[in-house]
């Protein structure tokens, strides 16, 4: 017994644990009312005190369903407690009291249960919510004071012990840890952080001690961010649900009318009552959203994060992976490999000038290139005017000369990235840069090529030759090299025989992201980019579990179909066996439920999926 409850929010709130005593305790009152009836005790000649008992039980259990019917219909919505209410009101009006009391009580307990195993598809959510701690210790005035979480300021410092988890994002100021990620990134081997490393809420400190400083708070704090998007893409509703919920405005009536027909033919109102019980539908709406709630909750705990359970859809149907290279392929932290300067400059000076002007960029190269800056130990001059052109390069002006980084087919014979750096528009010399693919890129290729998606690609900023190394490396024969943002967006829109899903990085494919069906990001690196403009997040970066997203999306998919036909299957037997008389109200009642209750645990079933690839 679903109906009005289907919002599984609401349904949350609707039923707490008193319910259960409630229920129980009425459900006592029957044996105790067939007690009193079987010796025959009365008021008076027509007034039974087991009857009487009886009501009571009614009232508790079957009252709450008509006052929700009741209330439905005055705002206009049919729905489905409109059923079984007529049921237990032409129950209590034909004197079968016993009936109506045990129909409603079977209702409830079914309704009970079948909240805790669709709650029980929430619960890696759950586990989310509840790792944030609700104290931390702060350092004011060079005191050490516990506080609530809620209470820290932007820029206080934490003090953080081994075995503390960590409430705030933040800075390492000072000491040095291992941290456990894998709230956030779903990947359970610790990370060691140093002083001036990033530590995020919800993350567990293994051992040492570090000061931390607070600079994202609550909500805007990643783990925050992940609990407020896994929310909202519970409530975001699938195609599945979309189509069940038409079907289920037709629900009422056609059963209504059955029940009534069968009463006019067969004058037996047990039949009419019984049909009115197992023809609704609650399964039918409960099994979607369960399902993609537990689906939703499954990826999250390996770190991926789905914004909504239509994505899930889509990639189940997906027919082609087109991939960006740099940072999602490969693994996004390059290293400067060669530099080759013209006559006239030197190494420290073409670094130092390139330095200088990606220091505003957020594209791997730029870290590559200052970390060998400073390696080399060059002077880094300011730059300022500083502007990046997507998917080409990076400009700007040191003093009065104007520095430019773009991208060169130079050099790209070893499988290297070639950038050159001119200044005031004449060349000065050449970078070289290497990044590696990731150890399992080919491996996951080959798995997606197992499920039968056979349209893989590579679309890539980079130059023909880097591309094509990359491509053969990882067995994947079509690719597209010197794609621009705008230009990767013209691919993806063409592509016309399916659903496809593009991977990338959020550099510098924002919009390829967005345009196609479903758009996975790498959230490791640009993290904010990424969790905002992608539709599923790889919080871990983990490319090998895009396999496994596969599998839960299509799991998900057709539990969804099972369980919509079992459903459909259970009820239409059902109503054929009340109007055939072979059913009593509290078989119905009995059938009904363990019908919602297997087809709900069958989707709930979806978060034991494993996500080891094989
Ligand atoms: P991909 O599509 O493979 O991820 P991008 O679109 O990010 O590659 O970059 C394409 C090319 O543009 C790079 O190979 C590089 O040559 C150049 N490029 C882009 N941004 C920068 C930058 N900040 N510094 C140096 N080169 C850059
Ligand atoms: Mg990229």
């Amino acid at each position: 017994m679903i109906g009005r409850y289907a919002d599984l929010n609401i349904y949350e709130e609707i039923f707490k644990s008193t319910d259960f005593y409630k229920v129980f305790a009425s459900a006592l009152l029957i044996p105790i009312a067939m007690l009193f009836s079987s010796v025959g005790i009365s008021l008076n000649s027509s007034l039974m005190v087991g009857d009487i008992i009886l009501l009571l039980s009614v009232l508790i259990n079957g009252l709450p369903i008509i006052m929700n019917a009741l209330k439905g219909i005055a705002a206009k919505q049919i729905n489905v407690d409109e059923l079984v209410s007529i049921a237990i009101i032409a129950c209590v009006l034909s004197a079968n009291f016993l009936e109506a009391a045990i129909v409603s009580a079977i209702m409830v307990v079914g309704t009970l249960v079948e909240e805790a195993v669709s709650d029980s598809a929430r619960n890696a959510i759950k586990e989310l919510i509840e790792i944030t701690p609700k104290t931390a210790v702060v350092e004011r005035d060079g005191i050490e004071v516990k506080v609530k979480v809620s209470k820290i300021i932007l820029g206080e410092i934490l003090l953080i012990k081994a075995g503390e988890t960590i409430s705030v994002d933040g800075k390492i100021l000072h000491g040095s840890t291992s941290v456990d990620e894998s709230s956030i990134t779903g990947e359970s081997i610790p990370v060691f952080k140093d002083t001036g490393s990033r530590v995020y809420a919800g993350t567990q400190c293994l051992d040492g001690y570090i000061k931390v400083e607070a600079q994202r708070l609550g909500r805007d704090s990643t783990l925050g961010k992940i609990i407020t998007m896994i929310k909202s893409a519970e409530q975001s509703r699938i195609q599945a649900t979309r189509i069940v919920d038409i079907y289920a405005k037709w629900f009422t009536p056609v059963i209504l009318s059955v029940a009534i027909l069968t009463y006019l033919i067969t004058s037996d109102v047990t039949r009419a009552i019984t049909i009115l019980i197992v023809g609704c539908p609650c399964s039918f709406l409960l099994a979607g959203p369960v399902a993609t709630v537990a689906a939703i909750g499954r990826a999250a705990k390996s770190g991926i994060l789905v914004k909504g359970g239509h994505y899930l859809e889509s990639i189940a149907t997906a027919t082609g992976f087109f991939f960006d290279k740099t940072g999602t392929i490969t693994e996004g932290q390059p290293v400067v490999v060669d530099v080759i300067p013209h006559p006239g400059f030197n190494d420290k000076e073409i670094i130092g000038f390139a330095a200088a002007v990606e220091a505003g960029s957020l594209h791997p190269f730029a870290q590559a290139i200052i970390s060998k800056a400073k390696e080399l130990d060059c002077d880094i001059p300011n730059a300022d005017n500083l502007f990046s052109e997507a998917g080409k390069g990076v400009s700007g002006n040191v003093g009065s000369k104007k520095i430019q980084i773009i991208t060169s087919a130079r050099y790209g014979d070893s499988g290297n990235t070639t950038v050159c750096v001119s200044i005031d528009g004449d060349e000065a010399g050449y970078i070289s840069l290497r990044d590696k693919p990731r150890a399992t890129a080919r491996q996951t290729i080959q798995a997606i090529r197992n499920l039968g998606i056979s349209d893989i690609a590579i679309v890539s900023g980079d130059q023909e030759k880097p591309v094509k190394k990359v491509a053969d490396g990882i067995d994947v024969s079509t690719w597209y090299s010197c794609q621009k943002p705008g230009d990767k967006l013209n691919i993806i829109e063409s592509y016309s025989r399916g659903g496809l899903v593009y991977v990338g990085d959020g550099v510098n494919d924002a919009p390829a992201l967005k345009a196609s069906a479903t758009g996975v990001a790498m959230g490791f690196n640009g993290s904010d980019v990424a969790l905002e403009t992608a539709d599923v997040v790889l919080m871990n970066d983990r490319l090998d579990l895009l396999p496994f997203l596969i599998t839960l999306s299509r799991k998900m998919s057709k539990i969804i179909k099972t369980s919509i036909f079992l459903s459909f299957a259970i009820n239409a037997f059902a109503v054929a066996a009340g109007s055939a008389g072979l059913l009593t109200p509290i078989m119905g009642a009995v059938t009904h439920n363990m019908g919602s209750i297997l087809v709900v645990a069958l989707s709930a079933s979806i978060r034991f999926t494993p996500d080891s690839i094989s």
